[in-house]
């Protein structure tokens, strides 16, 4: 089963982010617009961001899948987020929409088959049972959705027990082989029944993606971190009455301690913005700042949340952050400040010595350490 997947924008109309509560069971729809295609659907639902309107009410629509026509299915929510599609039963369920040729709401041949197969999947998933946690959109409020299998009970009986015999059938053993994987720097990555392209790095013939690229795809799957770390070359020790693992050497570590490849990427850039003018060590100061700042309890915990606490760096509320593009030297600066050079003497503030006026708040508040370059540091 191929599944495309297209999520929509992130908005209180169509994609609000809710975490689903549990999943209960699966809601079949039809889209009611007869020979439209997926795309199009999914496309109504993404423009919905907008706050359209219908009879004086914003429109709330969306729907976890949309199979078209030809049997695509298109996935527009995360199976873990609530979609709006099946009023009191949004928090418990994953809908399915289907596209349908006629107004009559009958599916074609290969939007049916795909039906039964995704339903059948989520089933097996989730440990439903066809019989009685497939609904109907009908079923929850008594609106005539999906019209044919409304007017056609016998129709629905029938696609049910199709599920339940797709559920016990063998692995379709004519799946072709998966093909080699592109030399691009975007792959396809198939997990269940979702495939989606995600960022990787080909280095010496191996796929390096971040955790963050396959969270996306792969929500919460759980990995042994033995040997993930010790795939990325990094030395795993286990102490066992502290029940402590120990991760040391590999690609980034912060004194035999791995950082996240993004909070690499966020080191780098308030670096590049706040310092991307100054000297190797007036770059290197910035990233001591931050990490002065992780590990004092007066400061947010992470990398992340340092950089991004409000009002914190100016370059991050001006936007300059996100257009900035790393010079080699700033990456430089960044490894060298993990690998442990320190000149910070604990410094956890900085401005500029141009700005730093006898009555502003750096000099009336903190104590002033020493000046580099354009910057003076304080803690
Ligand atoms: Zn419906």
């Amino acid at each position: 089963m191929n599944i495309q997947q297209k999520l929509l924008t992130p908005n209180k109309y169509s994609r609000p982010g809710t975490p689903l509560k549990a999943v209960k069971g699966v809601v079949v729809h039809y889209v009611g617009n007869p020979n439209t295609s997926a795309e199009a659907n999914r496309n109504y639902f993404d423009g919905l961001k907008a706050g359209k309107m219908s009879g004086g009410n914003y429109i709330f629509a969306s729907s976890q899948y949309i199979i078209g026509l030809a049997g695509e299915i298109v996935q527009c929510v995360p199976e873990a987020e609530v979609a709006y599609c099946s009023n009191n039963r949004n928090s418990d369920t994953i809908s399915i929409e289907c596209c349908h040729p006629l107004p009559d709401g009958k599916f074609t041949e290969a939007t049916y088959d795909s039906l039964v197969g995704l339903t059948a999947d989520i089933c097996a998933r989730y440990k439903l049972n066809p019989l009685t946690d497939v609904i109907r959109h009908y079923d929850v409020t008594g609106k005539a959705c999906p019209l044919y299998q409304v007017t056609h009970p016998e129709a629905w009986e029938g696609f049910k027990k199709d599920v339940q015999a797709a559920m016990t059938a063998p692995a379709d053993a004519s799946a072709p082989a998966a093909a080699k994987l592109p030399e691009a720097s975007t792959v396809n990555l198939r997990y269940g029944v979702t495939t989606a392209e995600i960022k990787a790095d080909n280095v010496e013939g191996r796929y390096i993606a971040k955790v963050s690229e396959l969270a996306r795809v792969m929500g919460d799957a759980k990995v042994p971190v033995r040997a993930v770390a010790e795939a990325a070359g990094m030395k795993v020790d286990w102490d066992e009455a502290a029940r402590t693992i120990t991760i040391s050497g590999g690609p980034c570590g912060q004194n035999g301690k791995p950082i996240a490849g993004d909070e690499y990427d966020i080191l780098c850039r308030i670096a590049q913005a706040e310092a991307g003018n100054q000297d190797m060590v007036g770059r290197e100061l910035i990233v001591n700042v931050i990490l002065n700042r992780v590990k004092n309890p007066a400061f947010p915990k992470t990398i992340r949340e340092v950089v991004f606490q409000q009002g914190q760096f100016s370059p991050v509320s001006d936007g300059a952050y996100y257009k900035v593009v790393v010079a080699a030297e700033t990456r430089a600066a960044v490894d060298a400040v993990l690998g442990g050079a320190d000149e910070s003497q604990g410094a956890l503030y900085f401005r500029t010595i141009k700005g730093a006026t006898p009555d502003c708040w750096h000099e009336t508040h903190l104590t002033r350490l020493f000046d580099h370059g354009d910057h003076r540091f304080y803690m």
